[in-house]
């Protein structure tokens, strides 16, 4: 059996500011991920990080914290969000003396471009590769405090012994045999849930699993039905264009030639906060002034000089897919779904509702993006919040003797596993995954009203119920592909619900979620969070109004930009 004090569930951005952080603390701690940790989607976020350094012009964490809870349409908790700001310019300096490359202005101080919804300048950036720079950065601090890495572990259920987190179990996918990973204290930084829907700026494996885990275990997911739709997307393929390419000044155009975005939002145009742009885009392909159902973004103005140096990777992926360069022709792009704001509910430590279990990164639902989330605040979140869960973490260890071993809960994994493994004559998962995709891309998208969620939600009860009998082709041990698949495919089937029921009872339309049957945001009623509490494998989750929005200083108001 493994022991340890701290246990990682996961090898992002979070996992592993969660990791160094409780290593320079002097915990025992370990990560347990399914791939390996360079690999994480982290590694493919371009576009930057914020923090209110100052650099190019005035700015403020308050102002930071202010735009971050307009940009959340007033649902995010703004002690949470108030947290953030102000660790954020402490967390950069803490990367950049660790070697983390920030990409530089003429006098050597570090660069920060525009982005949506941002009052100043203050993303942080190296060139258009911010995700791997910081990736690489933090695995060399792992290397450095020899931080232990279960490496193509898959975790597959949380451990509670008398209430409290007592680690996980994690399946070894090199020789499949299920393992107990016992810790005092068990940290999710699995990542987003991208692959709910059918196509996804997000990696194969953003897959929500520790969303489910937690959900499973008794941990209410909470504002699951605000999913972030990114404005640029690409038609082929679904990767993401970053929203640099409008920071550095890309404009966004219609089939007649227009910069469409100043109808939508006068003042700030292609850099409104990216519900307001992904809105505008889908109105306008809509009502006919699309091209084959995209709209433009155009980069000709800023020059092969400033694209070649600033976007590189926006340039070649736009050119893999496209076979169009950006530097003479615009490239064709739509909406795609892209973060999920909601997710494993916490405190402003990233403690969850069960003693020694947190969560952090885009697996948690802190609550510092509220209905819908600024470009660059997701990286900033997962080094903030992954470092303060680990500091909250490791005061926990101290105060809690041994941990008990959940022989119970390996045992009735080992079951579920070899269950699945026998079972014969069910549901292919791919057609299970296809059915979740479908329900979800045609019936909670960018514009949502009762009639289409209540008909996907019907279709997520039959999914749910396929998935039930699922099998596998592949019975074999080593690198069994078919069966984590279809592990993914029952934990995506599992989260999907909160989303679709989330949409449905919220007859309101604040940030990304958007209801043409109600089109205003209804400040009396719902300024207060979803909470979904999972049931059972085939039971609609039991939705919970009880835990109102945390506000500070903000008063919600109307939200123009
Ligand atoms: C294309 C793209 C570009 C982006 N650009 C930006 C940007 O410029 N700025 C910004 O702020 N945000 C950006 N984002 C969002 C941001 O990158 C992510 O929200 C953030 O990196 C998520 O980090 P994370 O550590 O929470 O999860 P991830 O980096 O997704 O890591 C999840 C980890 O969990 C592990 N894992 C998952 N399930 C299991 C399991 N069952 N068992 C064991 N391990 C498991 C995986 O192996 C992985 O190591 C972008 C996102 C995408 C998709």
């Amino acid at each position: 059996m493994i022991k340890h004090d701290i246990v990682v569930i996961g090898g992002g951005l979070a996992g592993m500011r969660a990791a160094v952080e409780a290593a320079e603390r002097g915990a025992d701690v370990a990560i347990v991920s399914k791939m390996h940790p360079v690999r994480s989607h982290s590694g493919a976020a371009q576009g930057g990080i914020n923090a209110a350094l100052g650099n190019r012009e005035e700015d403020s964490p308050e102002n930071h914290a202010f735009d971050c809870a307009k940009g959340s349409d007033y649902l995010g908790d703004q002690d949470s969000i108030e947290a953030m700001a102000e660790d954020a310019p402490r967390q950069i300096i803490w990367l950049e003396h660790r070697g983390c490359i920030f990409s530089r202005m003429p006098d050597g101080r570090i660069a920060q471009r525009p982005f949506g919804g941002a009052g100043s300048p203050r993303t942080c950036y190296s060139a258009d590769v911010t995700g791997l720079v910081i990736l690489h950065t933090l695995w060399e601090q792992l290397e450095r405090f020899g931080v232990k890495v279960y490496e193509e572990y898959f975790a597959t259920a949380l451990a509670v012994e008398d209430g409290i987190g007592s680690g996980v179990v994690a399946y070894n996918m090199r020789n499949g045999e299920l393992e107990l990973v016992t810790a005092k204290a068990t940290i999710f930084a699995t990542g987003g849930l991208g692959r709910v829907y059918r196509k996804t700026t997000n990696g194969y494996a953003s897959t929500g699993d520790g969303m489910a885990i937690a959900y499973r275990a008794g941990i209410p997911l909470m504002d699951m039905e605000f999913v972030q739709f990114h404005p640029t997307s690409l038609k082929e393929n679904g990767v993401l264009l970053s929203e640099a390419a409008r920071g550095e000044g890309a404009y966004l155009l219609n089939s007649e030639g227009e910069r469409f975005m100043f109808k939508y939002a006068p003042n700030k145009g292609e850099l409104a906060s990216r519900d307001v742009v992904s809105r505008a885009e889908w109105t306008e392909i809509l009502e006919g002034r699309g091209i084959d159902g995209c709209v433009l973004l155009d980069l000709r103005h800023l020059g092969r000089e400033k694209i070649l140096e600033r976007l590189p990777q926006i340039r070649e992926l736009a050119l893999d897919a496209t076979g169009k360069d950006a530097i003479d022709t615009p490239i064709p792009i739509l909406p795609g779904m892209h973060y999920a704001m909601g997710g494993i509910e916490t405190d402003k430590w990233g403690a969850t509702r069960i003693p020694g279990v947190y969560a952090a990164g885009e697996c948690a639902c802190v609550s510092v993006h509220g209905a819908n989330r600024l470009g660059g605040n997701s990286l900033l979140e997962t080094i903030v919040f992954g470092a303060r869960s680990a500091q909250h973490a490791t005061d926990y260890i101290k105060s809690v003797g041994n941990v008990r071993s959940s022989e119970r809960t390996l045992k009735a994994e080992q079951d579920r596993i070899d269950g699945i493994l026998a079972r014969s004559g069910g549901e292919r998962h791919s057609h299970v995954r296809k059915a979740v995709n479908d329900a979800m891309s045609d019936h909670a998208f960018i514009f949502r009203n009762d009639a289409e969620l209540r008909d996907g939600m019907e279709k997520l009860r039959t999914a749910r119920e396929m998935a039930t009998t699922m099998t596998v082709q592949d019975k074999s041990k080593t690198f069994n592909t078919d069966l984590v698949g279809l592990l993914e495919t029952e934990f995506l089937t599992d989260i999907a619900q909160p989303i679709m029921l989330g949409a449905i009872n919220r007859t309101e339309s604040r940030g990304a979620q958007a209801r043409t049957d109600f089109p205003d945001r209804d400040d009396e009623k719902w300024m207060t969070h979803t909470l979904m509490r999972y049931k059972s494998a085939t039971a609609d989750p039991d939705p919970d109004y009880s835990r109102k929005v945390v506000i500070t200083k903000w008063q919600p108001t109307v939200r123009t930009y």
